[in-house]
């Protein structure tokens, strides 16, 4: 297997970030829950797109890109952290976002106003069109550019989260259960991968947030992570577990996803959003009550950021 050290990366963010005990959930839940602080990472407002762009915007840079298109809806933690990332290795950023969800100047169109960053919305959901536009625009401008896919989940953005379950192993603790929200796909197959390399014996379990079908994407990402790294693993259905906890559509407030950022926001004075934390650790509650883990079990939570999106609820 490669060393994930061998592929080109860009520093952007603040590593190895902590993993702590939630003392009062943990008592609530009867089982003890940590939470792993992606909200940390050091860029923006943190989250866990800095992962995946250190990957994505090293191969960028090699490519010679002087633009770096990517997508998202109008709120997209990903496309404000592809932003700020860029602008920070001077390459110029241009968002070409979709009109789902709040496109007033709030949240994170806000902080990409602040950034004077180049916003266009198309009127579409289909991202083959999203990404000729991609090709239009960059034709038009003459320059080389490179494009990131919505969230950043491809092969080489998935590698990200491969290297953040080799952070945890290096963390030094044992988790019986990791707990994530799957919205593109890429955090959840790269610690799903990551965690059959670097963490024997943890459970990877994905909330989906969005109805994108993750049974295929998520082991089609980690298949072709894996085949990156040339690694020699089996890739099966065993090796992680998914959950629904969309609701009534992505970006759409659940009434358990609402529950669970209050309990965490009462009980440890953490933040999470209604897009993708609070539905994810909603899903984590729900199997808690469910009986899904045992008293001594070690149940580590992916805080994977998201704290522009809580400015923009309507
Ligand atoms: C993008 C995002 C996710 C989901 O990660 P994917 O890799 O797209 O599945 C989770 N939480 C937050 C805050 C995000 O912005």
């Amino acid at each position: 297997m490669r060393d994930l050290n061998a592929f080109p990366r860009v520093s952007l963010g603040v590593f190895p970030t902590p993993v702590h005990k939630l003392e009062n959930i943990s008592r609530a839940l009867g089982t003890n829950v940590y939470v792993k602080r992606d909200d940390l990472t050091g860029l923006g407002l943190g989250g866990n797109k800095v992962r995946k762009l250190e990957f994505l915007l090293a191969d960028a840079k090699q490519k010679g890109a002087g633009i770096v298109f990517t997508t998202g809806g109008a709120q997209s933690n990903h496309a404000m952290l592809t932003a700020a990332a860029a602008n920070r290795l001077g390459m110029t950023p241009i968002l070409i976002l979709k009109k789902r969800g709040v496109t007033a100047v709030r949240g994170n169109l806000l902080l990409e106003s602040i950034m004077g960053t180049d916003v266009r919305f198309v009127d579409t959901d289909d991202y083959a069109q999203i990404y000729a536009e991609m090709d239009r625009v960059g034709a038009v401008l003459g320059k080389s550019y490179y494009k990131i896919p919505c969230g950043g989940s491809n092969a080489l953005g998935t590698l990200g989260y491969v290297a953040c379950a080799q952070e945890i192993a290096l963390q030094g603790m044992r988790f019986d259960h990791l707990v994530c929200a799957e919205g593109s796909g890429g955090t959840m197959a790269g610690l799903a991968l990551g965690a059959k390399l670097f963490l024997p014996g943890t459970k990877v379990h994905g909330m989906m947030v969005d109805t994108e079908p993750f049974e295929r994407i998520t082991p089609r990402l980690m298949r072709e992570a894996a085949a990156m790294l040339e690694a020699e693993v089996t890739i099966t259905d065993d090796d992680f577990t998914l959950r629904d906890v969309c609701g009534d559509g992505y970006a759409i407030p659940s009434e358990a996803g609402n529950a669970a950022v209050r309990m965490m926001a009462e009980r440890e004075g953490l933040f999470l959003d209604p897009v993708y934390t609070g539905k994810a650790f909603g899903g984590l509650v729900a199997m808690a009550r469910e009986g899904a883990f045992k008293k001594d079990d070690n149940v580590l939570f992916l805080h994977s950021g998201g704290a522009g999106g809580l400015f923009a609820i309507e």
